[in-house]
């Protein structure tokens, strides 16, 4: 670190310590992005948070908050420094009578439930995994699919955070409810959520029935109860079968049942589905086929086939989530979904005319089927500013995810993503903001979110107006330009994007260069450091309208804290999760697993290597490990500081 680190450092308290790493690679959970920050810092007290943000801010350096880096896109990228809460989770109260839960924000959702479930609750709704942590799924707006619940967001009832001045606040629907709004969808970009208030319910079961239709029924059904008959329903539509799989559950009193035994739902079924896709890479065209072949084996070749299983709300809400993806998902309004897919499946068929989307489907074949899931948020109070939800009409999500069969970016993803985001588009689509959407700018979010993104800006800037949380990802969407907004003192720009061999993207921002004889941002003429801020801040704070009569207590109070969690064991790396399948066996022998490989084998050896015969020209480039790959950014951040030493 620069040695004006140290100093600053030995002006903290020091018995509140720094537990902090200058080694740490970070990238997202689908390794579609990479960055390596300068300092990777893991709390577990608030006041080692506040620690951490005093230092930032005399060091002038941005802050990212990380969960578990689930976002698929840009957004958690940083060269500066980066805050992990995965220590930071233990839960501080349980009102039974109430039924709400306070936790520190950096508790997974699967451990919030597990501990739920110590006291006889659960969280309302889920999307499709539970290993996101609390304030990130929160903070982008993470969502399931019923037409009974909205956003995970909507089940806050308080928020305490950590500003840029280093102060906790605490806001609600009553204190502070601009704050709120803005926290319940922050970005990550208005400071660091320490503890969240969630509302949950009774500990229960649910049973679920999952059956396969042609998509005709599924649009007939539409306005005839398809999203109403059922808590929770979702859809995956299979557009090259035209059929759609229909998974829904309710609450109930049975015992738990699994769900019928198929040898090909588990570890069969992965590998199988994901060689085959890797061919398909190769030959798209294989696509339709695949899709045919891969969902019929698991949910069956028939119309009306079906799966059903018993078991408690908060695993069975639950999905696997299979491989390396992109994902791009886009709320429209719910009566504009039939029109919306009837068009994109001709789309995909071919039919451009009819489908009004102006792209070529030329040789284009996609991955994967598109995921269609609701939340309703109508009148419901208060609202995020951001949220992507709408207060007059239920909220369709249209999901459409392309996998990345071992790493490789899938070919048809550009066009795709082009087409798909044009029709949302003429919806007035709203994007998910932690996914991978390509065409979306500020004037874009300005025209559909109109004053609520105005007034999400104004409370930001009046929280953080140096721009402690703010990066390039948020520059590019949520920010006006820069010549209606200069970039902001600690705002993080981008240097550089750059395609990694192994697949994936390496992101490079330009602040803290002084590690490889860049300028520091510290060292620019006219930045200045210290104190100087500090007072800046504090002043800031006690002006500020919003944070009037917030000043907050700065030390934990050590008597609410009921239980603590103990360390879960979460391999980030690993795309296989350990989440069941729907059909899958568990706790399978040996024999059962050699059965499984052989006859998995028998079915990929002969088509790989049919396919190889033809491609034995492609070659596949050899994997990096982490520690080379990390060496590889350094020499491109070398590579560029020197362009631009000369270039000065
Ligand atoms: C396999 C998979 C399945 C998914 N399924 C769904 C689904 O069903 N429904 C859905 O809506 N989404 C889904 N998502 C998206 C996912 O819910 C979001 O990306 C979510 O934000 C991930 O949480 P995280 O803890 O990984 O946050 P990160 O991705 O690490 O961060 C997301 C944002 O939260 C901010 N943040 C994190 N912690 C804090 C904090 N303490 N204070 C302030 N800001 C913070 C970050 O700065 C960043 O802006 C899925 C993603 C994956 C990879």
């Amino acid at each position: 670190m620069p040695p004006r680190f140290h100093i600053e450092l030995d002006r903290t308290d020091p018995d509140v310590p720094l537990r902090a790493s200058q080694s740490h690679v970070h990238h997202t959970w689908a390794r579609t992005f990479h960055s390596r920050p300068e300092l990777y810092v893991r709390p577990q007290s608030l006041q080692e948070i506040q620690k951490v943000v005093k230092l930032a801010r005399r060091m002038r350096r941005r802050v990212v908050t990380v969960g578990c880096a689930h976002s698929p896109s840009d957004l958690t990228c940083t060269s500066a420094w980066m805050m992990n809460l995965d220590n930071y989770k233990q839960v501080l109260k349980v009102d039974q009578d109430r039924k709400t839960m306070t936790v520190q924000a950096g508790i997974r959702l699967h451990d919030l439930n597990l501990r739920a479930k110590d006291h006889g609750l659960t969280m309302p709704n889920l999307g499709s995994i539970d290993d996101q942590s609390l304030a990130g799924a929160i903070a982008t707006a993470t969502h399931g699919s019923s037409m009974s619940h909205g956003l995970l967001s909507d089940r806050v009832q308080s928020l305490r955070i950590v500003l840029a001045n280093s102060q906790a606040v605490r806001c609600s629907p009553q204190q502070s409810p601009d704050l709120f709004r803005a926290a319940l969808v922050s970005l990550g970009a208005l400071g660091i959520l320490a503890e969240i208030e969630f509302q949950m319910i009774e500990a229960n079961n649910v049973e679920w029935v999952q059956t396969i239709r042609p998509i005709e029924d599924v649009l007939a059904d539409w306005n005839n109860g398809l999203w109403t008959s059922n808590e929770f329903v979702r859809v995956w539509w299979l557009p090259y079968m035209k059929r759609a799989v229909v998974w829904r559950a309710d609450k109930t009193d049975k015992a738990p049942v699994k769900p019928q035994y198929n040898w090909y739902g588990g570890n069969v079924g992965f590998h199988t589905y994901h060689i085959l896709l890797w061919l398909s890479q190769y030959v798209p065209r294989f696509l339709p086929w695949v899709e045919w072949f891969v969902f019929g084996m698991q949910y069956g070749f028939n119309d009306g086939a079906l799966i059903s299983a018993v078991g408690e709300q908060r695993t069975e809400l639950l999905m696997n989530c299979l491989y390396s993806q992109f994902v791009n998902e886009w709320s429209i309004p719910l009566e504009k979904g039939p029109e919306a897919l009837t068009r994109l499946t001709n789309w995909l068929h071919g039919d451009e005319q009819s489908s009004g989307i102006p792209f070529s489907t030329k040789g284009l074949y996609v991955h994967s089927p598109i995921e269609v899931r609701i939340a309703n948020t109508v009148n419901r109070e208060p609202r995020p500013f951001l949220d992507t939800s709408y207060p007059n009409t239920p909220a369709l999500y249209l999901n459409a995810t392309l996998y990345r069969p071992y790493g490789q970016d899938p070919p048809c993803r550009e066009r795709y993503y082009q087409a798909f985001e044009h029709l949302m588009k003429e919806y007035n689509g709203r994007p998910h903001w932690a996914k991978n959407f390509q065409s979306v700018d500020y004037p874009y979010l300005s025209s559909i979110y109109g004053t609520n993104l105005d007034e999400y800006n104004r409370v930001r800037s009046e929280v953080d107006p140096e721009g402690m949380f703010l990066g390039a990802w948020h520059r590019r969407t949520i920010l006006p330009p820069k010549t209606d907004l200069p970039l902001l003192p600690l705002e993080e720009k981008e240097v550089l994007q750059r395609h990694r061999r192994t697949g994936g993207v390496d992101w490079i921002g330009e602040q803290a260069r002084w590690f490889d004889g860049g300028v520091d941002v510290f060292d620019k003429p006219g930045s200045e450091s210290g104190e100087s801020f500090d007072y800046m801040a504090q002043a800031e704070a006690e002006n500020s309208v919003l944070l009037e009569g917030l000043r907050d207590e700065l030390e934990l109070d050590e008597s609410r804290v009921s239980t603590t969690t103990e360390d879960l064991q979460y391999d980030d790396d690993s795309f296989v999760q350990a989440k069941k399948r729907e059909g899958a066996e568990e706790g399978w022998d040996g024999t059962q697993v050699f059965k499984s490989i052989l006859l998995s084998l028998s079915i990929a050896i002969p088509l790989s290597l049919a396919l190889l015969i033809l491609l034995r020209t492609l070659r596949t480039p050899t994997p990096l490990n982490d520690a080379e790959a990390s060496l590889q950014a350094l020499e491109i951040e070398r590579g560029l500081v020197e362009l631009m030493k000369r270039k000065n």
